[in-house]
């Protein structure tokens, strides 16, 4: 049977950290790194699968066998458990895959795989997919199988979301639009090299810690609670709860704001809105990690940076940068330079990319 080949990109959260779980708003673009699936369909129920990215061990399994690993695979064991649940058939398949995402930087590299595979697997086997069936399948893989319970943000970009353009998305209704980018906006990404890991323990405890905090607002999702109405209500709560939910109250404020500046050309405010979401991130969600908050004070320094703040997840992971067009690569080299000689870290430069 024929071979076939899918890609998927990486994303770059403009604005809106944390609140996909929380059915809020969220506004990542695709970047031109990306995860290349190769895929052959096989005449028996066995999927062999390999990364260039990671050793050189091959996994193998059979399709209803799938059993959590604890390693890589379980991503596309994921997402063949998934297909199986919905009553979606397909077969055994050999699977290569190839990324330039860096792996837990935060630019969303295992929704890149995810969605890549699952292209792949559309292709070959002739499923009735459409793109926002494609994410939803991948999200649930990710919370069900892999046991990261992640919100649907890094899905739907990888699977939608275009390099000159923000996806506006509503995590509740998956309603979207495609924002365009400015001509005068550049964006930068310098990774910290400090790496994260989504399976890990800080992203559960603040997404606990943000459910609690809603249900002591009396609602299901902190996207019910309206910014002007509840502040007070918000700092009554005890400290840790206030602090949980007023970031994810006063993020999703910010991305409706940042979509509003992105459309007037108001680089200037949404400058500001990225330096007030960093710290929201910082202070009051507690996900950043002093390498980060290093890279953003540094950025705020530099002359032609309107905004700069964490992207992704965080404990760790990469900065954005909105900066006038045309500056990115020295503003993204001067940077750079300054947090390796202040820190001994790399400082890799994502975007622009050089290559
Ligand atoms: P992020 O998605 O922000 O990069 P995650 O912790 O969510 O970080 O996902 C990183 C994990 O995804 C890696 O530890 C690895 O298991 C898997 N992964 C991503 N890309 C690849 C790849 N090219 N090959 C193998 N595994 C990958
Ligand atoms: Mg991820």
């Amino acid at each position: 049977m024929p071979e076939v080949r899918a890609e998927a990109p990486g994303r770059v959260n403009l604005i809106g950290e944390h609140t996909d779980y929380h059915e809020g708003f969220v506004l990542p673009c695709a970047v031109p790194q990306r995860c290349v699936a190769t895929l052959r369909p096989r005449d028996d129920r066995r999927v062999r699968a390999q990364s260039e990215q990671i050793g050189d061990e091959v996994f193998e399994y059979e399709l209803g066998g799938e059993q959590r690993r604890d390693a890589w695979v379980d991503y596309v064991q994921g997402l063949t458990w998934v297909l199986a649940k919905r009553g979606i058939q397909v077969g055994g398949f050999d699977l290569h895959l190839d990324s330039d995402v860096p792996l837990g930087s935060g630019l969303s590299s295992s929704a890149a795989l995810e969605v890549a595979t699952m292209r792949a697997l559309r292709a070959a086997f002739d499923l009735e997919l459409t793109d926002v069936e494609l994410a939803r399948i991948a999200q649930r893989a990710e919370v069900e199988f892999v046991g990261a319970p992640v919100g649907i943000m890094d899905q739907m970009a990888a699977s939608l979301a275009g390099e000159r353009a923000a996806l506006f998305l509503d995590t509740r209704s998956l309603e979207f639009e495609q924002v365009p980018l400015p001509a005068d906006l550049e964006l930068v990404v310098i990774n910290s090299g400090v790496a994260h890991q989504h399976a890990g323990g800080d992203y559960v405890t603040r997404r606990r810690e943000s459910e609690e905090a809603a249900r002591l607002l009396g609602v299901d999702r902190l996207r019910d609670v309206s910014l002007d109405r509840r502040l007070d209500e918000i700092n009554a709560l005890p400290s840790t709860h206030a602090r949980r939910a007023r970031h994810v109250v006063t993020e999703n404020a910010r991305v409706l704001e940042a979509r509003t500046c992105l459309l007037a050309g108001d680089l200037k405010r949404l400058g500001q809105l990225f330096f007030e979401s960093h710290a929201s991130m910082r202070d009051d969600y507690e996900i950043t990690v002093p390498a980060v908050d290093l890279l953003v004070d540094l950025s705020r320094r530099q002359p032609g940076v309107f905004g700069a703040r964490m992207t992704g997840g965080g404990f760790g992971g990469a900065v954005v940068l909105a900066v006038t067009a045309g500056s990115g690569a020295d503003i993204a080299a001067n940077i750079s330079s300054k947090y390796s000689n202040q820190t001994g870290n790399d400082g890799q430069v994502l975007l622009p990319r050089l290559t």
